[in-house]
């Protein structure tokens, strides 16, 4: 199994480059953003309960996010060639967690941490907002999305990178270029 995390701030293309990445390998792409933002839309119990965390910019509280990849994880198809984890773990909590939920199934991860600049992702961020609908790519959410991937989930990199599990890439420049990186790091790892 390969198992990735994708880690980069807000903006830093972990969407685009899973996207990539299921094309050419084939692994399922699991995007918290995403299964929260459709859990709102359904109007589930946990969907009202996140909805306003998610539009001020906050973290959804780990206890839930950890239930919600420990229920994936029992219910992910049994020919799953690996998985993409593209916003999750975003503290150090849900990486320990994820570390037990993974051991328990005999599997690991392994961190590709995506590097653009601050003054890129508020650019890509405020240029997506005017069509995706998303009620956090605004500037006063984007600076408190980022602030709180500084202060809160950049330690989560550190954790990965003591584990020697760890990846840095420059994601500055084009996609295709970003792409690049990522699969010379995935034919090393499959290896
Ligand atoms: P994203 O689409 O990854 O930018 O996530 C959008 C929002 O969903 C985040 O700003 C958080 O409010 C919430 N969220 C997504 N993943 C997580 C996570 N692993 N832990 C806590 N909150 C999360």
């Amino acid at each position: 199994m390969l198992n990735i995390i994708l880690c980069g701030a807000p903006g830093s293309g972990k969407g685009t480059q899973s996207d990539f990445i299921v094309q050419k390998y084939g692994l399922d792409h699991l995007s918290t953003g995403d299964v929260l933002r459709a859990e709102i839309k359904s109007g589930s119990e946990l969907g009202k309960e996140i909805e306003s965390l998610i539009a001020q910019g906050q973290l959804v509280p780990d206890h839930k996010m950890i239930h919600l990849i420990d229920h994936y994880l029992e219910t992910r198809s049994e020919n799953c060639k690996g998985i993409i984890f593209d916003g999750f773990p975003r503290t150090v909590e849900q990486a320990e967690a994820l570390t037990l939920l993974l051991e328990r199934r005999h599997m690991e991860a392994v961190m590709i941490d995506l590097f653009v600049e601050e003054d890129e992702v508020i650019k890509r961020l405020l240029e997506r907002g005017r069509t995706s609908g998303r009620a956090d790519d605004n500037f006063e959410t984007i600076k408190q999305r980022l602030k709180i991937y500084h202060d809160v989930t950049k330690p989560v990199c550190q954790y990965y990178l003591k584990k020697h599990n760890y990846f840095a890439i420059n994601g500055n420049n084009t996609m295709e270029d970003t792409f690049a990186q990522i699969d010379t790091i995935l034919r090393l790892i499959q290896k």
